[in-house]
């Protein structure tokens, strides 16, 4: 190892580990001009970590613009050069690892339509095999934690020391508030099944537009992510691909600027005690609901012994309207939204209804 990649591999170290990790730049490079002013805007900015770019560009139709290819890596190499910011590309094949890896490029990610498919994946990890590249995953366009999950563990097995999660959202049929629905509970389980992995989130793929790309940040820093990544680009108007969810950096730096970020967890013995006092109490809570939750059911059952006996159907729905509506109203009282009130009974009424079920064919 030559002492400048020595300095390189050390300083690479440093970044992955820093908390938050901002990965900026644009969706795609599309001109040597283009990657040198965004990525020196985004240097000045003092705020951006790697400097990303696409060079290959899964498109979902043809004929739409599919990345600049291998011609784009001396661009990015020639930004790292001037700007210090190490840079990272999408990868979806064998032979984008290798060209990405010819051209010293710091970090790789696998995008969201080859997560999907294990083939694709494991050709990535099969080229991955014996470099020490670190790698970002992003969730699989549909929301199926097992293949997010899957691809991670095709890394580790590939002797992927580095790897990081990006939460991109997922997509939706017809028109919704987002590109790709958030749907938090997905990377709040990913970030349950693996504690320590760097957990980034992108925005800007979630929002598909720029006015929704700092509420989406913040609600990510509040879970604790551990990173953002948002594109940027110099001319987002006239940007090649993906133009009305780009901005520009200055515009990024005002947005780093007005977030809030917080810690995971802090020594003060003052908040720790106020703290522990408060979840003592929400465990109490949580043993009170169960057990109630348990009694509900008792009930059930004996509901449905009488139904049983009486050869009566388990579902009734206009009792079930009924409970609905009074819950509903109930629920509006104590601050509780429509929407968890429906999943929470939707939950409930499924477990008598199991109940039940078992009861009559007992
Ligand atoms: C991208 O990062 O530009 C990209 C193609 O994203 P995704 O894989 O999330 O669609
Ligand atoms: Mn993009």
């Amino acid at each position: 190892m030559t002492q400048q990649t020595e300095t390189m591999t050390k300083n690479l170290t440093d970044i992955w580990a820093k908390r938050p990790l901002i990965i900026s730049g644009p969706c795609s490079a599309e001109s040597e001009e283009q990657v040198l002013t965004t990525a020196r805007a985004l240097a000045s900015t003092g705020k951006v970590d790697v400097l990303r770019a696409g060079i290959w560009k899964p498109r979902t139709k043809p004929g739409m613009f599919e990345g600049i290819g291998v011609k784009g890596l001396p661009w990015l190499v020639k930004a790292k050069q001037e700007t210090g910011l190490p840079i990272a590309v999408e990868v979806a094949t064998a032979r984008h690892v290798e060209n990405a890896l010819q051209f010293d490029v710091d970090i790789l990610w696998i995008g969201a339509r080859t997560t999907v498919n294990p083939f694709s994946v494991q050709e990535v990890c099969d080229a991955l095999k014996g470099t020490n590249v670190p790698v970002l995953i992003k969730n699989p366009v549909n929301p199926d934690l097992e293949l997010w999950s899957g691809g991670i563990e095709r890394l580790i097995k590939a002797g992927v020391k580095e790897i990081g999660m990006i939460h991109r959202g997922f997509s939706n049929f017809g028109n919704t508030e987002f590109r790709n629905a958030p749907m938090w509970q997905l990377p709040i389980e990913m970030k349950r099944r693996y504690p320590d992995m760097l957990l980034v989130c992108d925005p800007s793929h979630i929002c598909g537009n720029r006015t929704g790309l700092a509420s989406i940040s913040q609600k990510s820093i509040d879970l604790g992510f551990g990173g953002l990544m948002i594109e940027s680009h110099v001319d987002p108007d006239n940007a090649w691909s993906d133009a009305k969810q780009q901005i520009t950096p200055q515009v990024l730096l005002e947005m780093l600027d007005h977030l809030v970020w917080r810690e995971e967890s802090s020594d003060e013995k003052e908040f720790l005690n106020a703290l522990a006092k408060l979840r003592e109490q929400i465990n109490q809570i949580d043993d009170e609901l169960l057990s109630l939750i348990g009694q509900r059911m008792k009930v059930a059952d004996k509901i449905g012994q009488y139904k049983k006996e009486n050869k009566i159907t388990i579902l009734q729905t206009n009792r079930w309207n009924e409970i609905l509506a009074k819950a509903f109203e109930k629920g509006e009282k104590f601050g509780l939204s429509k929407d968890f009130v429906t999943r929470y009974f939707d939950a409930i009424h499924m477990e008598s209804i199991n109940h039940q079920n078992k009861i009559m064919n007992d």
